[in-house]
């Protein structure tokens, strides 16, 4: 057993249609993706993605885009007996699971909840992840009382 300071790493999991990428065709990126995976990424979080559509198809759009390489990895969303999503196993475990997902109410309830509008087609306004993006730059901002 290891007994050093609480796991502050967070656990990014993030659906793929409607959320990452349009639901149309998966064809076009929703607005500070990357700028979000990023920020993430410099924080020392880590970054899944899952999708009902399945890992292969999850798969097939991280590549399309270029962000395959933020990911650390992809998993399928498996419903579980409440009907809401079940967490891969790879994430139960986690304290720190912060779920990104344009329909919110399936999202294990042990989880932080990013909901997001639906991305339905390409809209170079869409500004729904500048919340999330602004909340890490935020907390990168404010140093840590325990350094
Ligand atoms: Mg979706």
């Amino acid at each position: 057993m290891q007994h050093d300071e609480p796991d502050t790493q967070e656990q990014w999991c993030f659906d793929v249609d409607g959320t990452l990428v349009d639901s149309f065709d998966a064809q076009h990126v929703r607005p500070l993706v990357v700028e979000l995976f990023v920020a993430i990424q410099r924080a020392g979080h880590a970054i899944h993605v899952w999708s009902a559509g399945g890992i292969a198809h999850a798969r097939t759009v991280l590549e399309r885009h270029g962000l395959a390489h933020h990911v650390t990895d992809v998993h399928d969303k498996v419903p579980g007996a409440d009907g809401r999503w079940q967490l891969p196993d790879a994430l139960v475990e986690s304290p720190n699971v912060v779920c990104v997902d344009d329909q919110p109410d399936r999202l294990p309830s042990t989880t932080r909840v990013v909901g997001v509008f639906p991305y339905l087609q390409p809209n170079p306004h869409d500004r729904d992840l500048a919340p999330a993006l602004a909340n890490l730059a935020e907390r990168a901002a404010t140093p840590s009382s325990l350094s």
